[in-house]
């Protein structure tokens, strides 16, 4: 029985991580929310006032205080969701604020932060049996992959499912503010010099504009059983 590396890239609010969780959980894999360790990056960055409000970054000082910076996650049992830890402190719903949203593609096309995450990222997906979202996973994190997704939608979807999403947590904005950031963090994901986000050959592309959660999961499992690849636990 095979053990591998689901990997799945794509652009904003795409509902990679939606899917990522439900592979995770139907297989019995690990999940990690790669999106999230830039997010807590740039969280310590706004904290530490190295970002100001033009959202133009102390990069010299950011990339100093590196080592300083701790990112890990903890299972919470209770809710049996991953939580993210900034040196110990779990920022799960900072790093998904509006302002984190604007900030963190600036952050994350520096090269010592990739490299930094992009290191931890591989030493946490170094035994298989894990499920990886986020920009460069296909492409960089894990190449070797066995199996990669590509995910895309139209943008009035993604924006409105984000939207819904800022709203349950007590955060208002407009559709089309939601949409600019949208755009926005695509453009730089996409052009960045760094690992930018690019389709890799062998990757599956899902537009899950027209899908259900329970549609694309159907379908990512079929993906995987025909392919042999499903682990069966003993
Ligand atoms: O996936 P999520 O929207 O949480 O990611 C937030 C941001 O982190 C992305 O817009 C992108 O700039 C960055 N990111 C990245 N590489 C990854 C995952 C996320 O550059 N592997």
């Amino acid at each position: 029985m095979q053990k591998i590396t689901i990997a799945i890239d794509g652009y904003s609010s795409c509902g990679k991580s939606t899917l990522a969780k439900a592979i995770a959980q139907k297989i019995n894999y690990n999940y990690i929310d790669t999106g999230a360790m830039y997010r807590a990056v740039t969280v310590y960055a706004l904290r530490n006032n190295l970002i100001n409000a033009k959202h133009k970054i102390n990069e010299v000082e950011l990339v100093a205080q590196l080592n300083r910076i701790d990112v890990a996650f903890h299972f919470n049992a209770n809710t049996k969701s991953s939580e993210t830890l900034l040196n110990g402190e779990n920022i799960e719903k900072e790093i998904r604020t509006m302002l984190v949203n604007e900030n963190v593609s600036k952050v994350s096309s520096i090269k010592e932060v990739r490299e930094k995450m992009v290191a931890l990222q591989r030493k946490m997906g170094k035994n298989k049996e894990v499920v990886l979202d986020g920009r460069d996973i296909g492409t960089n994190v894990f190449p070797d992959a066995e199996l990669k997704l590509f995910m895309t939608a139209d943008y009035d979807v993604r924006a409105q499912r984000r939207l819904d999403e800022l709203s349950s947590k007590g955060q208002y904005f407009t559709h089309e503010e939601v949409k600019i950031n949208l755009m926005q963090r695509d453009y730089d994901d996409t052009h960045r010099k760094e690992n930018p986000l690019i389709k890799a050959k062998d990757a599956i592309v899902i537009d899950n504009t027209d899908l259900s959660r329970e549609e694309q999961l159907e379908f990512v499992l079929k993906l995987i059983t025909d392919m042999q690849l499903l682990v069966e636990k003993v």
